[in-house]
């Protein structure tokens, strides 16, 4: 480790580890290295912890995966003492857990808020990296920790005019942190992904007129939240350890898992019934749990995606407005589903309005509203749900210099190169949790996470015993695994739609190319893999 004791008296900090981020994986892994005794540092660019559950306070943000099933597994103590009110909690439920969970093991004092990272460079002779914060302070580390989330580098529209609305307007991303009124509003959401959705069924009851800008529909299912009784509660707390246990053998570490059977070796009778079933049930199930091929074979695909179809038609009732809704360029499940509740039905109010900008696109945003081809629209509020450059986005609102004087963002340029999705040639001693080419953005994610952190722990803790000071994966270890996350994500219909898990974003520079960023495997696999590596002494990394 550092000798920490002998840095000069003017800074910069000297840091057995820097994580950057306090979201739910810099959280965990802040606690994982104090028990290893290391001096750690904590960067986070909020004002308080929690991440995506700090920053989207937008209206009907929420969980899409079983409040339980999602939360932290590595403390007893910790589960017996939470209680969460509903199946599928809202943001500001999950925020106050997460300030629980660092309140309880004492982690602020390690975490430093207010700190954007906006540089780090590896020094190859001291074996350190460099981290500069936006102040211009610097901090020095033997090892570097990203733990920045797939979806944090939020993008806005590239529309004409964005800065010049005279109203309210916001990224879901960067939603403010005092109330928004929404009562007697003339309300725009641009976007129907996952937060449009959220936004869009939980304001139209409020608002005196609302706007739905959408440019790609998306299959929308029910989500079928509920309050937790107490009898739910107590029957979800006795069965942890057995519930945990059997995320571990799911693809996603949902509690879904995918129904063995193929959708043609049934009646049409009986896959029908099957189909209405999912449909009842709460949360993804719908998408986890359906027939083995729905997201392999298009034959199979395509008679799902009728079925929802048929379903959408049923709830919207302006037949015009229902075909809008429903996707005709791509197949159920090939992009996120976004989970609904009574979203379909705020198409039906008479206040609520569908504009299909493919039909009649966005000119521009002007000071009173938005101009689309045919119509100037005038609105009080703007809120732009248009999503994130995602997965590698992070990495690159952060130049990483790594040993050779190469930039992160150079390096990864055509797409990005990884070591398990943890570690890349040319950047030593830096690990990347729920980086791309990691089974973490396909997962229930705090279950990857704490896969993820567990193995760095382990790493830094052979690190510790060793007197290890540089590691590194090699170019061919590099090589291969990024050529199998390519082979894997070949028979996916998902990657060849499409959208963030593809990496395309029509608002930033350059993304309109698809590349495989997420380890398409299963996340039993892909445990499988990092522990294998570990068992065999970092075969892939060079230790010295
Ligand atoms: P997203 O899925 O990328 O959706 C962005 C939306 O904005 C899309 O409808 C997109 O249209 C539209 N858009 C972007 N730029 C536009 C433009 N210039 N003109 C018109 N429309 C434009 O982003 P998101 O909804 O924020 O969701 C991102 C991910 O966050 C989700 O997939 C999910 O993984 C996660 N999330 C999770 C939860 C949860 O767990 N509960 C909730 C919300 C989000 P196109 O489709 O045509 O590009």
């Amino acid at each position: 480790m550092l000798d920490t004791t002998t840095a000069e008296s003017a800074d910069p900090e000297q840091y057995d580890v820097i994580i950057i981020g306090a979201g739910i994986a810099g959280i965990y892994q802040l606690y994982r290295l104090r028990q290893l005794g290391m001096k750690v540092r904590v960067f986070e660019t909020g004002s308080g912890v929690g991440g995506t559950w700090y920053w989207n306070r937008y209206p009907g943000a929420r969980f899409d995966s079983e409040s339980y099933t999602y939360a932290y597994s590595f403390s007893e103590e910790l589960l017996d003492d939470w209680n969460w009110s509903e199946h599928f909690a809202a943001q500001p439920e999950t925020l106050r857990y997460l300030n629980h969970v660092a309140d309880r093991f004492d982690l602020r004092r390690d975490i430093r808020c207010n700190s954007r990272v906006v540089a780090a460079r590896f020094d190859e002779a001291a074996r350190h990296w460099t981290v500069t914060l936006d102040s211009g302070e610097q901090a020095v580390t033997r090892f570097l920790v990203t733990a920045i989330g797939p979806l944090s580098a939020e993008t806005l529209p590239r529309i004409a005019g964005v800065q010049d609305f005279q109203g309210q307007s916001f990224h879901t991303y960067r939603w403010p942190h005092e109330p928004v009124e929404f009562s007697g509003k003339r309300v725009a959401v641009i976007g129907t992904g996952a937060t449009g959705v959220q936004v869009i069924q939980t304001i139209a009851p409020e608002v005196a007129a609302l706007t739905v800008f959408q440019r790609t529909p998306n299959w929308c299912t029910p989500l079928h939240n509920a309050p937790i009784t107490p009898e739910e509660q107590a029957r979800i707390k006795a069965d942890y350890p057995a519930m945990f246990a059997r995320l571990r053998t799911t693809p996603g570490c949902y509690i879904h898992n995918t129904d063995p059977r193929g959708t043609f070796e049934m009646s049409a009778e009986e896959r029908e019934a099957f189909w209405e079933k999912l449909y009842a049930e709460p949360g993804f199930s719908i998408w986890m749990a359906n027939f083995r091929d729905m997201l392999t074979d298009p034959k199979a695909n395509a008679l799902f995606s009728d079925f929802v179809a048929r379903k959408i038609r049923q709830r919207v009732r302006d037949p015009a407005v229902a075909e809008k809704l429903i996707p005709n360029c791509h197949g159920f499940g090939t992009r996120r589903v976004p989970q609904e509740t009574r979203y379909y039905e705020a198409f039906n109010l008479p206040h609520v309005r569908l504009v299909d900008t493919r039909e009649t696109p966005i000119e521009r945003v002007t000071a009173r509203g938005i101009r689309t081809s045919d119509a100037e629209h005038e609105f009080d509020i703007i809120i732009y749900a248009t999503g994130f450059d995602a997965v590698v986005g992070a990495f690159e609102r952060i130049e990483f210099t790594g040993s050779d004087g190469r930039t992160l963002k150079q390096k990864w340029a055509d797409g990005p190169k990884t070591f398990l999705g943890l570690q890349s040639a040319g950047f030593p001693n830096m690990l990347t949790i729920v980086g791309p080419h990691n089974a973490s953005t396909r997962c229930n994610i705090p279950r990857c996470i704490e896969q993820n952190v567990d193995w760095v722990t382990e790493l830094l803790r052979t690190a510790q015993q060793r007197g290890i000071t540089r590691f590194e994966a090699t170019e061919a270890a590099e090589a291969e695994w990024s050529h199998h996350v390519e082979e894997l994500a070949d028979g996916m219909l998902y990657s060849k739609v499409d959208s963030w898990l593809t990496g395309i974003n029509t608002n930033v520079e350059g993304r309109d190319v698809r590349r495989i960023l997420q380890y398409q495997g299963g996340a039993p696999a892909y445990r499988a893999h990092c522990d294998a590596v570990a068992a065999m002494n970092y075969a892939g990394m060079v230790l010295s």
